[in-house]
């Protein structure tokens, strides 16, 4: 009886210290963060282009004579918010969305586009773009390789990384006359990246040395994060060298973490520790 009594008691205790742990937890880092991620901030780039920050991943409108051409959809309100900006420039012109990837925050507005082309990587298929996002909005075009798109005096590159970087089947878009890459979550300013599934850090070190050869680069929309220039990648491709050397070296890890402790983050998910956990596995 006094046995039983005292594992109630520390049970409970545990179970006390796991809850608290998981409601500091929230409003520290989860609460805050998804705050974050609903700001959106308009900026008309020029007069054919507007970026729409934040709301989910960063978006793209470009408008030409007879196309407008739409870089990931949101989520939440601000899906519906970019739909309707997205309409009202378009009028009676085709539209054409390319989701960067599969994930929600990128994807979730499809279902805004009915009857329009849905562009993602060809690595996906329709079934397991179902199976992640439900039935509305799957994309209509799987893209393999690549696909060139004049668009009045732009010239578009939209190319499917197709291997494994943040996901399966990154897509980037590229404007030439603007030196611009819509790089998706290949690259993020100032935050660490989700490593779910099958995100792999030796693929995002091979795209920050493949994409400035393929592409000339001035300017950088992230996935997330301010608009930047190389440096946003190269801060980026810095991150992954430090997590792989803390990877390496524990002894180096406090040091190179607490470099990124003012990077959007959250434990476990999405943060260094993760990245060096992806780091370890990779070696096995
Ligand atoms: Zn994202």
């Amino acid at each position: 009886m006094k046995t039983l009594k005292k594992i109630l008691k520390w049970t409970g205790i545990v179970l006390a210290i796991l809850v608290l742990t998981g409601i500091s937890l929230y409003f520290i880092y989860l609460r805050p963060f998804m705050q974050k991620m609903k700001e959106v901030h308009v900026v008309q780039y020029d007069k054919e282009l507007t970026l729409v920050l934040g709301g989910g991943g960063n978006s793209g409108i470009l408008v030409s004579d007879s196309l407008v051409l739409v870089i990931d959809t949101k989520m939440d309100e601000a899906a519906e918010q970019l739909a309707s900006q997205v309409k009202a420039l378009a009028g009676s012109k085709h539209i054409l969305v390319v989701n960067t990837h599969f994930h929600p925050d990128h994807e979730k507005g499809n279902a805004y586009y009915k009857g329009q082309m849905i562009l993602a990587g060809g690595n996906y298929t329709p079934e397991f773009w179902l199976k992640q996002n439900g039935s509305e909005g799957v994309p209509t075009v799987w893209l393999k390789d690549r696909m060139e798109i004049p668009m009045g005096d732009e010239h578009v590159t939209i190319l499917n990384l197709g291997k494994n970087v943040h996901t399966a089947s990154d897509v980037v878009v590229y404007l030439k006359k603007r030196k611009m890459l819509f790089a998706g979550d290949v690259i993020l300013n100032k935050q660490a990246p989700a490593m779910f599934g099958v995100a792999d850090p030796a693929g995002y070190l091979d795209a920050f040395n493949t994409l400035p050869k393929q592409f000339e680069i001035q300017t950088i929309v992230p996935g997330h994060g301010p608009v930047g220039g190389m440096d946003v990648l190269e801060n980026f491709r810095q991150y992954f060298l430090d997590m792989q050397t803390a990877a390496a070296d524990p002894s180096k890890k406090d040091g190179l973490v607490a470099k990124y402790k003012d990077w959007g983050q959250i434990p476990f998910a999405m943060s260094p520790g993760a990245t060096i956990r992806a780091f370890q596995k990779d070696k096995h």
